[in-house]
């Protein structure tokens, strides 16, 4: 399978509101020709800004692309399509998913304005998706800061990466060249061998790294300073290599002006023509196989028509009706979850005399142009639902269903989108069995970390139930969103196994499977030790140094958890978390007493135990009893006739009994655990992941979330509740690519920045002990490609392998070459982030893992570690083998 590469790459460009990320676009197109007279936002006639809402507001709501092109070095054309995305944080959603296609960003800061809240939230996603970043520091004309102070803001917040790459004699002055080389330990030996000169195969290779991020100012309005962040971009950028087979990334779904539905895709891998067929997910249990009717690569509001799209490229496609924002073509796997989650929703209001449930569906057609815009039917409540970001968002979508559909209708009453879980183990049975109708499931619901979502496995034998009947009840699970009890909000970080079930030979229809599962999960919450989740923010909050103790008092106030504030300048930093319902309304009190100069940035940090749970519970009114669309109680047969039996009598009359015991405690406070599980506990179902996808692909569309949908970012934050470990039964290889994984953890990167060799350390200290936890055989390679002398080196340390590869075999020859020793199976997995070796992957077929995957699952396994070890008493662990940096999660 050849790698193609080509001659263009996707720039995104990124800012606060106001920066001037659009005059910024506007003056790289102009000044490459690609546009012959500038725009100007304020008086609505800028390139990009194309829709009428924001010519209407002077914001991007929308991400438009442009395309223009600029010389390398050598001659040859460089082509960039440009992506402009929403600076409003209402439209963050929209923003990460184009963040996931780019292949290197500007962040527009202004020199006036500095570095904003919003500013770093961007630099955090940058940095979650791994985008290469220049940064561009606008408005120089109207600064309040010298340069020297913007740089060393740049520093304090972004790190010693920032760099000044403005030139002397067209050339980077020479300490220029001597703080780059100060970054890398490779660069500073090509620094130091090669007469204090550093070749821009290096700078480009630690920008692709994220190692350095060159800085240029200016002001984009004035075309000062413009033309040397070109030369920036055609000089430290290369196009990726892409492998051949078709692959695309849809990252957004929009309509013509004629109301055509167009798919916004990057392609990946091969290339795309017109009247190629794609098959995007599947409808009422059929794939869908879709003819590219057009293909156009736009440019503001203009467009070419082209007959053949390649990859590394930009296009938007016609004929596609099944497609949606996130998802992959082809080989494409599609894009991770979005960080930022709405953490409220809200009533949609119809105008008087229109059918609600009638004008459902059609609002829900929204939703595909935005699957974070989550329309929810409230049977309850007899409403529509909204789950949306914020008030921008609102008044946008009341205008765009005035026009697409002539409703005015008024969004209000936001509430907050809790979620349930269980504290401790618990089981769950559930009978049905009305005239000529058999299904009993039994069912054990474990809670599992945060974030986590819902899990669900078999652990039943095949002889008691047949292995059909498990897979229908399997599916039955997945299907629904199972509701908690204690005010019906979605069940999350649970994992649900199937412990046992029968059925009639002759009654038992497809449909009593469904009934008695549900029942069993429902019997089983009623039992449980519930806990209500709410969203929880992580912040920063920068705070002058007299206010100090004001903000501290009110963050106690807000149930927030947070560190001591640190000095930084003349001001000071308290970074915590939060419910978001609470800090959502602080950034107003404070800009209010620090008179504007407070500073609050916060992300999505998943769903915590709620601060104020019987008031929510309470105010809810929400009585599972009465929840006629999620029965907790059994039916039973009793002379021919079916007879409810209330869930708490209900296990009495079960016909088969599971085998799993837990432990009764008389102490409330005492945990339970499951004390006896039969012997044959761990044996799996026989058929494979890939199957069960494709059943629940073919009865439910497509799977759109992976398991760790809700996964926050920062796994240090995860506090999990106690769980078993999940049981290891094949030996599991995993490759991991040692130095793409330092970089891409921020502890390890930190110290790698003092010596790497002290990184490395702490690597395999890490590893030895989730290798040693989780038993599987792990092999730790370290690039030596261009260690000049380097013979190679092949050691076991702590129970893993760990090699150094020769001179001239680079670390993705000798992981093929290993894959290809170990053999082709879903045991064997790869970690890298490094899209070459990803590449290698993919040509060998064993599955990849990124090395922030990696990350959560080593951090999870030593959590787990911990926990049992805390259980069993056990004070023999290896906690000083722990490297520091994951002792936060051990604390
Ligand atoms: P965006 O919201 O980040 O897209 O910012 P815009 O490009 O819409 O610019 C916001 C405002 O700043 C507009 O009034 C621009 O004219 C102004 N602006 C943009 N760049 C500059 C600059 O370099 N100097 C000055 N003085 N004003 C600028």
């Amino acid at each position: 399978m050849a790698a193609r590469s080509n001659n263009s790459i996707c720039l995104g460009i990124l800012a606060h509101v106001d920066a001037g990320k659009t005059t910024t676009a506007e003056a790289l197109l102009y000044r490459t020709g690609a546009i012959r007279s500038l725009g100007r936002v304020d008086r609505g006639d800028a390139f990009l800004d194309t829709d009428r809402q924001e010519k209407d507001r002077g914001i991007t709501i929308f991400s438009k692309q442009a395309v223009f092109d600029v010389a390398r070095e050598d001659g040859s054309p460089l082509r960039v399509f440009l992506l402009d995305t929403p600076g409003h944080m209402d439209f963050s959603a929209e923003m990460e998913r184009t963040l996931s296609i780019l292949d290197y960003a500007i962040l527009v800061i202004s020199a006036q304005g500095g570095i904003q809240a919003h500013t770093e939230t961007l630099w955090e996603l940058l940095g979650r998706y791994r985008v290469p970043t220049f940064l561009w520091i606008n408005k120089t004309d109207i600064a309040r800061m010298s340069r020297e102070e913007l740089l060393a803001d740049l520093r304090a917040h972004f790190g010693d990466g920032c760099v000044d790459f403005s030139p002397e004699d067209g050339e980077l002055p020479a300490w220029t060249r001597e703080e780059i080389a100060s970054l890398d330990e490779r660069a500073l030996e090509e620094y130091l061998a090669g007469g204090e000169t550093l070749s821009d195969g290096t700078v480009r290779r630690m920008i692709r790294r994220r190692f350095l991020f060159p800085v240029r100012f200016g002001s984009a309005l004035k075309l000062d300073g413009i033309d040397g962040l070109l030369s920036d971009i055609a000089r430290y950028t290369a196009p990726k290599e892409y492998p051949e087979p078709f692959a695309a990334r849809v990252f957004k779904i929009t309509r013509d002006e004629r109301g055509e539905r167009l798919t916004w895709l990057k392609i990946t891998g091969g290339s795309l023509r017109v009247r190629e067929t794609v098959s995007c997910g599947t409808k009422d249990g059929e794939t869908v196989r879709e003819k590219v009717t057009q293909l156009r690569v736009y440019s503001g509001a203009r467009f070419e028509s082209v007959e053949e799209a390649e990859a590394g490229t930009v296009v938007s496609a016609f004929g596609l009706s099944e497609t949606y924002a996130g998802q992959g073509l082809g080989r494409d796997r599609g894009g991770p979850a979005p960080l930022l989650e709405p953490v409220m929703t809200y009533r949609v209001s119809l105008p008087g005399g229109t059918d609600v449930r009638a004008a459902f569906p059609k609002l829900a057609q929204l939703a595909e142009e935005d699957p974070l815009l989550r329309m929810e039917w409230d049977e309850e409540l007899r409403e529509i639902r909204v789950r949306i970001m914020g008030d921008v968002q609102i008044e946008v979508l009341e205008r765009m269903i005035a026009e697409r559909f002539g409703w005015d209708v008024r969004i209000d009453t936001g509430r907050i989108a809790y979620k349930e879980t269980i504290a401790e183990p618990v089981l769950g049975a559930g009978h049905f069995e009305p005239l000529r109708h058999y299904a009993e499931v039994h069912l054990l619901l474990e809670p599992l970390p945060r974030g986590s979502g819902v899990v669900i496995e078999s652990a039943a034998e095949h002889d008691a139930l047949a292995v059909n009947w498990q897979r229908l009840i399997l599916t039955n699970l997945a299907e629904k969103e199972h509701r908690g009890v204690l005010v019906g909000a979605p069940l999350t970080d649970v994992k649900i196994t199937l412990i046992a079930g029968r059925a009639h030979e002759k009654h038992t229809e497809g449909g009593d499977f469904r009934q008695a599962s549900r029942r069993a999960v429902r019997q089983a919450l009623c039992k449980a030790r519930n806990v209500l989740l709410e969203p929880f923010y992580a912040f920063t909050l920068e705070i002058p140094s007299n206010e100090v103790s004001r903000a501290a008092a009110d963050l106690k106030t807000m149930s927030c958890a947070f560190d001591p504030p640190e000095a930084l300048g003349g001001s000071f930093v308290i970074t915590g978390r939060g419910p978001a319902v609470l800090l959502q309304d602080y950034r107003r009190t404070l800009l209010a007493y620090t008179k504007g100069k407070g500073r609050l940035s916060c992300r999505f940090d998943g769903h915590y135990p709620c601060h104020n749970t019987a008031e929510v519970v309470e105010a809810s009114g929400y009585e599972p009893d009465r929840d006629v669309a999620n029965p907790a109680d059994s039916v039973f047969c009793s002379h021919g006739a079916g007879i409810t039996v209330k869930w708490d009598k209900a296990d009495a009359f079960m016909h088969v009994d599971s085998g799993f015991r837990l432990r009764e405690n008389a102490d409330e406070t005492e945990e339970i655990e499951v004390v006896s599980r039969p012997k044959t506990r761990q044996r799996s179902l026989d058929f494979d992941e890939r199957e069960l996808e494709a059943i629940m692909e073919r009865e439910f569309g497509p799977i759109r979330r992976p398991r760790y949908s809700s996964l926050p970012y920062d796994p240090t934050a995860l506090k999990p509740p106690k769980s078993e470990p999940v049981p290891v039964t094949r030996k599991d290889h995993l490759i991991v690519d040692g130095y793409n994984v330092i970089y891409a953890w921020a502890e390890l990167a930190e110290i790698a920045k003092e010596s790497l060799s002290a990184a490395r350390e702490r690597l395999i200290d890490v590893l030895s002990n989730y290798a040693g936890f989780r038993g599987c055989d792990l092999v730790l390679v370290f690039d030596g490609y261009r260690v000049p002398g380097n013979a190679g080196e092949k050691s076991e340390s702590g129970g893993i392998r760990i090699v150094y590869t020769k001179e001239g075999e680079s670390a993705d020859a000798y992981i093929e070459k290993l894959t290809r020793e170990i053999g082709r199976s879903e045991h064997v997995r790869v970690a890298t982030s490094d899209g070459l070796i990803q590449l290698t992957c993919l040509r060998t077929g064993v599955m990849r893992m990124s090395s922030r995957e990696l990350e959560y699952e080593v951090r999870t396994a030593l959590e787990q570690l911990r926990t049992i070890r805390e259980r069993t008493h056990d004070t023999r662990m290896m906690l000083g083998d722990i490297a520091p940096e994951f002792m936060d999660v051990l604390k």
